[in-house]
């Protein structure tokens, strides 16, 4: 029996329930793929998972995002042997030799290494989705951006930027904001230093023409932002609630979006937006050559290896991070 390394959510919990196993490496039936992986990505639904605000049953394989070298093929697949990919949104990703569904594998460009697409695809897509469907970003659009030296963040910022559009971006400390300018901000705000955050943003929106209010808040922190994106909006602005990095949002009355003028709240998720092949083929070639061609950068913030697992989730849930983790199997 050939093994291959693998994480494991042994029980829900912090980071101190993962541990490094030697599982089978499985053999491709029909359509599917057998994947070395490169490297994975480390998010925030595996945390959610893991801490089981995401329903998912231990013990199991954790990781929503990796890219790798295809080394062997059932009848049917969508990709050959030697084939360079990328994949996210479905589990079990953090080993060193994955099971694919060959028909959800990005093919990776030439110009773009492996460690990059697996840092990029899972919350490069989302921030597509976010700048293209969820909200269409325009010249001139003026865009509240929070955490915005984070990974999705950096990412928002550089996609709202080059297509026209102006960034208030918040962060918690001098030397994100500093990352979030590099990106392209316009105003920054340090949430964790002011009083009134939407008075602060009204005022950065009014600096850049936006007198009524931003036209679209952008909001991964959530239970900690939620209020003040919404009252942060200009009449019928869209409230974009992409996550909860500071805890989920509690049930809160429709009535506010009368009051607030007419607003719109969405809460996507990344799947929403890829499950039809064609559609995230497409999101998949956008994104990959945004940064072929320079004009998208990758920030990779660090790298563990399997064993120090526990150590990325920790940085990054303790908000320590700056752009991506990546795990080396
Ligand atoms: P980040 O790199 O942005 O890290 C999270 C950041 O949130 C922190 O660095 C911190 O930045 C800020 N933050 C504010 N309050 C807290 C808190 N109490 N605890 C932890 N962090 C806090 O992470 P990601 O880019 O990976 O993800 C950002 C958000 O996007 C998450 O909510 C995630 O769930 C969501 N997401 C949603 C997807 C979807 O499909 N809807 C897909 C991918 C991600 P600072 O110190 O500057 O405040």
């Amino acid at each position: 029996m050939t093994t291959t390394t693998a994480l494991v959510v042994t029980r829900h919990g912090g980071p101190e329930v993962l541990e490094v196993q030697e599982r089978e490496v499985p053999t491709p039936g029909p359509g599917e793929a057998l994947v070395e992986v490169a490297a994975g990505g480390v998010n925030f639904i595996d945390a959610y998972q893991r801490a089981g605000i995401y329903p998912t049953e231990p013990p199991y394989v954790p990781g929503f995002e990796a890219a790798g070298t295809v080394r062997a093929v059932g009848d049917d697949a969508a990709v050959s042997v030697g084939d360079r990919v990328a994949w996210s949104m479905t589990i079990g990703l953090h080993a060193g030799m994955v099971l694919a569904d060959s028909q959800r594998l990005l093919p990776v460009p030439d110009g773009v290494d492996l460690e990059t697409a697996a840092a990029a695809t899972l919350q490069g897509m989302t921030a597509h989705a976010l700048v293209t469907d969820v909200y269409r970003v325009a010249d001139g659009t003026v865009a509240l951006v929070h955490a915005a030296a984070g990974g999705v963040g950096q990412l928002l910022t550089q996609m709202i930027v080059s297509r026209g559009g102006h960034v208030i971006a918040t962060a918690g400390s001098a030397a994100k904001l500093e990352i979030a300018r590099s990106r392209g901000a316009a105003e920054t705000i340090d949430y964790s230093e002011v009083d009134d955050l939407s008075g602060s943003v009204r005022e950065a929106a009014q600096r850049l023409g936006a007198t009524k209010g931003v036209d679209v808040a952008y909001d991964g922190v959530g239970r900690a932002t939620f209020d003040d994106s919404l009252a942060s909006l200009r009449p019928r602005g869209t409230m974009v609630l992409f996550g909860g990095a500071s805890g989920q949002v509690p049930p809160f009355d429709l009535q506010r979006l009368n009051s607030g003028g007419s607003l719109y709240v969405t809460r996507p998720s990344l799947a929403h937006f890829i499950a039809e092949r064609e559609e995230l083929i497409m999101r998949g070639r956008e994104l990959f050559a945004e940064i072929d061609s320079g004009r998208l950068d990758i920030a990779i913030g660090g790298r563990y290896p399997f064993a120090e697992a526990a150590e990325a989730y920790r940085a990054l849930e303790g908000r320590e991070t700056t752009g991506k983790l990546l795990l080396i199997p």
